[in-house]
């Protein structure tokens, strides 16, 4: 099968879109994912990634994290193509009858069938208030990090103090020429392993901290030069050089351009049919926060139910020349060789 093409394009990278790798794995069926987020998890990476959930079958406790973690190995057999950082933006229908959705990077991904698992909407950035900012916006300022070659040998600045603007130090403080990090408070929202190793680099010089907050963007047609930072507290104003910014200010969500694809909804949500989740388009499904039925529980261990029968309701149309058959992964070898080789 070409790279772009697969038995299922699944939008969302979120537990429930996971857990549909592995469902339609088990049938042979490939998947291809996308996801706006630079990483997989949704709501459990983003939102509450140390937060221990108690209510997931056979999982006393485990955190958001550690779950996206374990779902991510559970799927390795099936080796999904993952796009991060891309947004699924447009869905046309082909005369072959498959589906076509073209990514907000413009790449073009077709499939029989197409699984929305995109939660409560796709994960947006929030914008600091700052005057021109837009003047910057895709060309020097970024909310995610979508080409990391394009920092080597610069020198950036990072403003927020989460998972993800401390995450983006580590994974970039080699290849830059500098890199600031700018927090309003000396403390940080992020993991401790994180936090720990982000003091080390700034001991080791490899990293310079402000307590400020970012008040100036100073540059010529859209290419920063650089930030003018302030330090509420000491009202003190001074400039740091660089070359380009990422902005981490937290996320909302929002449905985005779902919502434009023609689709049954309700209150935001989708409506589906129980017995194979697919919507009111042949060969579209919903699965997880995003769908909507009578019933209908936000909770992870739904999502996971839906996505089992979502698998075995697409199958005909994924692969109409085969048969479906049922079995379990504890009797099935069939099934144990793809899953252990
Ligand atoms: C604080 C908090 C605590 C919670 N605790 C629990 C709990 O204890 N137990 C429990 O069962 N549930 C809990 N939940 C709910 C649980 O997190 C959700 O039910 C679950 O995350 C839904 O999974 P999902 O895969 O449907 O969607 P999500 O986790 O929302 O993932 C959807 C993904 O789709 C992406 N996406 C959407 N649209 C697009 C698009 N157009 N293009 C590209 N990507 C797109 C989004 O960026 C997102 O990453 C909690 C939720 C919160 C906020």
């Amino acid at each position: 099968m070409q790279e772009n093409k697969s038995d299922v394009i699944i939008i969302g990278a979120g537990p429930c879109g996971l857990f549909a790798v592995f469902e339609l794995g088990l049938l042979g069926l490939k998947s291809i994912v996308i996801d706006i987020l630079d990483r997989p998890g949704g709501q459990c990476a983003e939102l509450y990634p140390e937060k221990p959930i108690y209510d997931i079958p056979s999982r006393p406790k485990v955190t958001g994290k550690e779950l996206t973690d374990s779902l991510m190995e559970q799927i390795k057999p099936f080796g999904p193509k993952m796009y991060f950082s891309q947004r699924a933006d447009s869905l046309i229908k082909l005369p072959n009858g498959n589906w076509k959705i073209i990514t907000d990077l413009g790449e073009e991904l077709e499939a029989p069938v197409i699984c929305i698992a995109g939660g409560g909407g796709s994960f947006t950035p929030k914008k600091p208030r700052i005057n021109n900012i837009d003047t910057f916006e895709n060309k020097s300022l970024f909310y995610s990090v979508r080409e990391i070659d394009k920092f080597n040998g610069k020198d950036l600045v990072i403003a927020g103090g989460g998972d993800s603007a401390l995450d983006w130090v580590l994974a970039l403080n080699e290849k830059v020429n500098s890199i600031h990090l700018v927090h309003r408070r000396p403390d940080f929202r992020a993991m401790n392993d994180t936090v720990e190793k982000i003091r080390v680099l700034e001991k080791e010089g490899k990293l310079t901290i402000h307590v400020a907050e970012i008040d100036k963007l100073n540059g010529v047609n859209g290419q920063l030069e650089s930030v003018t930072l302030k330090n509420k507290l000491q009202d003190n104003a001074y400039k740091v050089d660089c070359n380009f910014m990422l902005a981490f200010y937290g996320l909302t969500m929002k449905l985005g351009p779902i919502a434009a694809w023609g689709i049954n909804m309700d209150k935001n949500r989708i409506l589906v049919d129980t017995e194979k989740f697919q919507t009111s388009e042949k060969g579209i499904f919903c699965i997880g926060d995003m769908c909507s039925y009578p019933g209908k529980l936000n909770l992870i261990l739904s999502g996971f139910h839906e996505a089992a029968l979502m698998a075995h309701g697409c199958f005909n149309l994924a692969r109409p020349d085969e048969k479906l058959r049922f079995e379990y992964t504890t009797t099935s070898k069939n099934l144990q060789n793809k899953l252990v080789g």
